[in-house]
């Protein structure tokens, strides 16, 4: 398949470019697209063959339901059985933005989209190019993130290139995300709602409007025998192809062991990626060190950390050191991604 790949200006938007993506969309074609958080992989999500090659071009298992994009909080009501009041509390402060909320579905949304679960899971992006995709489309895209199943997650419409290039109708190129890390999903059909993946969006954000809220123990617990409520993030994922081991602990001793680790690494003939801040690139004299950001700016942390994911992919090194970051607020969403990237691999110093 050749895949048409376009450049939209999200300030200047190309009103005929979107309506013959969305058409695209309308006739049970796939168009990956800019999102704030990531690149998104669109079909239509009221057409089961939409979905199921959605599944098929990212080689994604399944069961790993997918999430429903609208452009408009009211339409919520078309797919769903019935919108609770935190619904509503939650779509009035965290939308449009990078918030993902699951309840129960109607017989709008076919099973193959929802990876046979009887909810569905839905967002209202505030990425204008997202946006007016939407609306030039049947008003629900389901779009997972637009990488091959198991890569890091896509930040720039290289990387979509890079993964689904001749496997999907079209890639619109908006240029960089602005968060880069993926949604926060809260599940509303619990009787406590339930955060079932860390994002932009807290938990304490999350306290602020709602009496209660939890994480889902699966989550925390997630090297336990505990599975996560989220099929998705049971998987494998976000993974570098080089191995990674996370160095836990205070600064200088994390800077110490990595350097340690990297020596012993040098001498058996391997090639080593170190994964530092902008407080400690200058910390490192063996390895090929990729600077993540400024430990002062979180935000610049989770927008980087996909693509230098996938950089020590393109400068194919054996082997990845990574210094690790707090656990409160934004940064539970960064340790999240780099724990599954690693597998959980730690080391505490
Ligand atoms: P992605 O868009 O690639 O980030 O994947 C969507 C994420 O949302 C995956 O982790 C899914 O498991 C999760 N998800 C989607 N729908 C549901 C649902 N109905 N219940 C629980 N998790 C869901
Ligand atoms: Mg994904």
């Amino acid at each position: 398949m050749n895949t048409k790949i376009i450049k939209i200006d999200p300030v200047h938007i190309d009103q005929e470019e979107i309506e013959a993506a969305g058409k695209i969309l309308i006739n049970g074609g796939l168009v990956a697209f800019p999102t704030e958080t990531v690149y998104g992989l669109g079909g239509d999500a009221r057409n089961a063959e939409a979905s199921k090659k959605i599944y098929e071009a990212k080689g994604r298992p399944s069961d790993n339901p997918l999430i429903v994009h609208i452009s408009s909080v009211d339409r919520m009501t078309e797919i769903v059985k019935e919108v609770p009041p935190q619904a509503y509390l939650l779509a009035e402060k965290f939308w449009p933005g990078p918030m993902t909320l699951i309840l129960h579905k109607n017989d709008r949304i076919p099973y193959e989209t929802t990876g046979g679960m009887d909810t569905v899971a839905i967002r209202l992006p505030s990425d204008p190019i997202a946006r007016a995709l939407i609306d030039a489309s049947s008003g629900f895209i389901a779009a997972p993130s637009a990488n091959t199943s198991g890569r890091p997650s896509p930040t720039r419409a290289e990387h979509v290139i890079e993964d689904l290039n001749g496997r999907i109708d079209e890639i619109i190129d908006g240029g960089a995300v602005g968060i880069g890390l993926e949604s926060t999903i809260i599940d509303l059909t619990e009787e406590v709602p339930t955060i079932l993946r860390p994002g932009y969006v807290t938990l304490e954000m999350l306290q602020e409007v709602l009496d209660e809220v939890r994480v889902d123990p699966g989550l925390i617990a997630a090297d336990s025998k505990r599975k996560p409520k989220a099929p998705g993030m049971k998987y494998r994922h976000y993974a570098p192809k080089a191995e990674l081991l996370l160095v836990e602990g205070d600064n200088t001793k994390v800077v110490d062991e990595i350097n340690r680790l990297c020596e012993l690494a040098v001498r058996e003939g391997k090639s080593v990626g170190i994964l530092a801040t902008e407080e400690t690139k200058g910390c490192y004299p063996k390895g090929e060190v990729l600077c993540i950001g400024s430990r002062k700016d979180e935000d610049s942390i989770g927008r980087h950390l996909f693509g230098i994911l996938r950089e020590f992919d393109r400068m194919q090194v054996d082997v990845i050191y990574s210094e690790s970051f707090s656990d409160a607020r934004f940064g539970q969403a960064i340790m999240n991604r780099l724990l599954k990237a690693a597998g959980h691999h730690v080391l505490e110093v």
